[in-house]
Order: structure tokens, then C-alpha cells, then sequence
């Protein structure tokens, strides 16, 4: 008998399981149908010696100091500022937008903040409610620019136009009049020196703490006898898909081992108008190898697949309500992380949602004693 069942060890079910078996010193069984721990940020050594993300680059940031502080008991880190670049007609230009890429584009020579807000605010279309994913961007800067940087990527990301999709989908990339060219801004841009598998083999690493891998929780719900459960698996699967399919976007990944030093001169180049994939990424610039190989992904969206991204948009979101308020009623049941509440969540809201979920855990759930 385990006091908590917990599905899928990626960073929702590992920190909870971390969390209830070192704090509440209960009994955890964690199960996920993949032959691995971390689930999307699994990353592992190639053939070639290389580390790499199998499900695309993660990186790692934030602006929470106590998510940095509760992750680094488990991890060093190696300070890492993304950067990526976009293939613009012939051009590889920096984005998010910002005064060198206009520069570049169009030949100019904008010094100052200023005179690149004065640039973007002439082509920009005044939108009366910004709503949609096409709004955001065309609000700020025009129409040109967004046809070349956001409809196609947006387009082949997720088989919607961006007037279909929330606004904040395209609002996760800002635009900005001055010189920064650094994917985000958050106070910490780090990456765990030794990867995110380690970092979760070190999480999980407790006498209270049993993992079973290639194990679907259909067939260990028959089995296995648990009070309690967290599950983090797609909410409307847990549902037997009761009101319809809930949309998840998927990718299709192609990894490449090169007999090379470097491939691209940043971690991701962006093709918004051209190419069936929507980005390249080499991960030496992410962890920092040296080696005399260098291993790429391209990624290609596709609508069938393992779940990634829940699609914002207006109906989707009526249709997980639904699914929401089976949730709430379900007893003895917690529901967390990116496919299990369909947020497009980043790594550290995940880890926020549940280290939120286990505080209420602690105020609202008994540790209770064996008979
Ligand atoms: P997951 O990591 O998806 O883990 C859920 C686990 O549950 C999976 O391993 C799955 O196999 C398992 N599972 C599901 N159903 C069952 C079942 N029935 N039985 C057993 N197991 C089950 N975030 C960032 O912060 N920075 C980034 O750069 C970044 N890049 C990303 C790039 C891509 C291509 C993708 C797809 C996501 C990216 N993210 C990034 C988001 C990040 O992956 C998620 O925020 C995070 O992994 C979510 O953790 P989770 O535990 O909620 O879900
Ligand atoms: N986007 C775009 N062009 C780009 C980069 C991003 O149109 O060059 C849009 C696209 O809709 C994408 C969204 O902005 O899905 C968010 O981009 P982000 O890089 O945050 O996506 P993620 O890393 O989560 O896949």
C-alpha cells in the first residue's frame, strides 16, 4: 500500500513526490509510461558523447528566487542567456525584435530608443481590443513585420492562423526599441551544469520514493493499492476523453549528430517563412560542451503525437472548464502541471504550481497513520 500514487515524473509528479516523501515522510509510488524520469526535459548523452534535450531545447528561467533556491538542493547551475536568430528573406536577424534587427533589415541606422519606437509606432496598426495572437504584434509593429516574423512560424507552430490563437501566445515574445537581443529577461537564466535528468535522479532519490517506468497508470491503477493520487497526465485522457478531445499540439523531432564542432552561430535559429520545421537548435551553446561533435533537433509541429502545448484559444478553454469540474469533484485526487490543469506553462510556473499544490497538501491533508 503506498500513501500517494503519482503519474508521470516530470516536473509536476517529481517535485510533489520529492516534496510529500521528505517532508511528510510518506510513501510514494511514481509512475510514468515513458522509460524515463524528467519527462519533457529529459535530456541524455547521444552516441556521439553529446548532451542533448530529446524533447527539444529547454531553457531554463525565471524571476522566482525561492523556485531557484528549492531546485538548486538539487543541481549546480551554469549561468546561460539564450539568444536566438531568425532567417528573415536572406538575412539571419536577432529576435525578439529590437533595434538591431531593424537595422539589419532595413538598412538603417537607428541610435536610439527613440528613433526605433518612432519607426515601429509609424507602422504600427492601431487595434481597438487586443484579443487574438495577430493583434498583439500587429499593434506594436505593423503588419510587414509580422507577416515576416509571426504568421508563418505561428502558422506551422500550431495549424492556426495567430488570429485564431489567445494573444498570449505571440505576447511570450516582446518587442523592444533597444539593443538587447536576449530571448528573456528574467533576473535568473541558468541551466543545471549537469543536465535536467541528473538534476531529477537527485530529486527523486529517497528511501520513501519507488519509481516504475514503462508503466501506464491504466494498467497500475488495477494493481497497485494508494490512498491518494496526483496525477499530471492529460486531463481529458484521465476523463476517458468523456466531453471530446481536448486539442494538444504536438512536434515531430529530428536529431542529427554532426562530425563537427559548431553547426549554427547561436542555440536557435528561427525559419518563420520558409521550411516545414520551425526551428533548428544545437545544444553546445546551451550546456557549454566542448566536443569535436555537435548534435542539432529540427522541430516539426504536427497535429498527431505526444501532447505538448494546450492551444490557447477562447473554446478550448470552455471545453477544459468542463473537464475542470470533474476535476474538482473527483476526492482524493490532485490534478497538476502542464497537461493536467492545459496551461502553457514554462518549467518554473510548473515547479510553482507544485510547490503551491503541496502547501495546500499540507494544510488541508492529514498525515495519517497506518492502521
Ligand atoms: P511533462 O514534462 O509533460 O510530464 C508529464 C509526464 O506524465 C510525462 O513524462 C508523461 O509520459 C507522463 N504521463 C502522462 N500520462 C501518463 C499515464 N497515463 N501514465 C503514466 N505516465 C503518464 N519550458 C521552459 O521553461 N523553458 C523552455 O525552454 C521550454 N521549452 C520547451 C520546448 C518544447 C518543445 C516543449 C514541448 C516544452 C517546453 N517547455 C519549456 C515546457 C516544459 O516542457 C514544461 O513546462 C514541463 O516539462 C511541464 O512539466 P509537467 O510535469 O507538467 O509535464
Ligand atoms: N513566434 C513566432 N515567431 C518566432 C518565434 C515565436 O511567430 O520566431 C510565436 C509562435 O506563435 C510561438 C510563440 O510565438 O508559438 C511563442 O514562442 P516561444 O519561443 O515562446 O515558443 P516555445 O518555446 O514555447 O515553443
Amino acid at each position: 500500500m503506498y500513501d500517494w500514487l503519482i503519474v508521470g515524473a516530470g516536473f509536476a509528479g517529481s517535485v510533489l513526490a520529492e516534496r510529500i516523501a521528505r517532508e511528510r515522510d510518506q510513501r510514494v509510488l511514481i509512475v510514468d509510461r515513458r522509460p524515463h524520469i524528467a519527462g519533457n526535459a529529459y535530456d541524455r548523452y547521444d552516441d556521439a558523447g553529446v548532451l542533448m534535450h530529446q524533447y527539444g531545447p529547454h531553457i531554463f528561467h525565471t524571476n522566482s528566487d525561492a523556485i531557484v533556491d528549492y531546485l538548486s538542493r538539487f543541481t549546480e547551475w551554469r549561468p546561460y542567456e539564450h539568444r536566438v536568430l531568425a532567417r528573415i528573406d536572406d538575412k539571419l536577424v536577432p529576435i525578439p525584435i529590437n533595434r538591431t534587427t531593424l537595422n539589419a533589415l532595413y538598412d538603417l541606422d537607428l541610435k536610439t530608443d527613440e528613433e526605433a519606437d518612432a519607426f515601429l509606432r509609424s507602422r504600427a496598426e492601431p487595434v481597438e481590443e487586443i484579443r487574438t495572437s495577430e493583434d498583439v504584434v500587429v499593434s506594436k509593429v505593423g503588419r510587414e513585420l509580422y507577416e515576416k516574423f509571426f504568421r508563418g512560424y505561428t502558422r506551422k507552430q500550431w495549424g492556426l492562423d495567430p488570429s485564431e490563437l489567445d494573444k498570449s501566445v505571440t505576447a511570450r515574445v516582446p518587442t523592444r526599441t533597444n539593443t538587447d537581443d536576449r530571448y528573456f529577461t528574467d533576473t535568473h537564466q541558468i541551466m543545471p551544469k549537469h543536465g535536467y535528468t541528473r538534476m531529477f535522479e537527485r530529486m527523486l532519490a529517497h528511501p520513501n520514493i519507488k519509481i516504475m517506468l514503462n508503466a501506464d497508470f491504466r494498467e497500475v491503477r488495477e494493481t497497485t493499492k494508494f490512498r491518494r493520487l496526483i496525477y499530471t497526465g492529460p486531463i481529458d485522457e484521465y476523463f476517458d476523453f468523456r466531453f471530446g478531445k481536448l486539442p494538444y499540439r504536438s512536434l515531430r523531432f529530428e536529431h542529427k549528430s554532426l562530425a563537427q564542432e559548431t553547426f549554427q552561430p547561436v542555440a536557435t535559429v528561427n525559419y518563420p517563412m520558409t521550411e516545414a520545421y520551425t526551428r533548428i537548435t544545437e545544444y553546445k551553446h546551451l550546456t557549454g560542451q566542448t566536443s569535436p561533435n555537435t548534435t542539432i533537433t529540427y522541430e516539426y509541429p504536427s497535429a498527431t503525437g505526444d501532447p505538448y502545448y494546450p492551444v490557447p484559444r477562447p473554446e478550448n478553454q470552455e471545453l477544459y472548464r468542463r473537464y475542470q469540474a470533474l476535476a474538482n469533484a473527483e476526492e482524493n485526487v490532485h490534478f497538476v502541471g502542464r497537461l493536467a490543469t492545459y496551461r502553457y506553462y514554462n518549467m518554473d510556473q510548473v515547479v510553482g504550481q507544485a510547490l503551491a499544490e503541496f502547501r495546500r497538501i499540507q494544510e488541508n491533508v492529514p498525515v495519517w497513520t497506518a492502521p
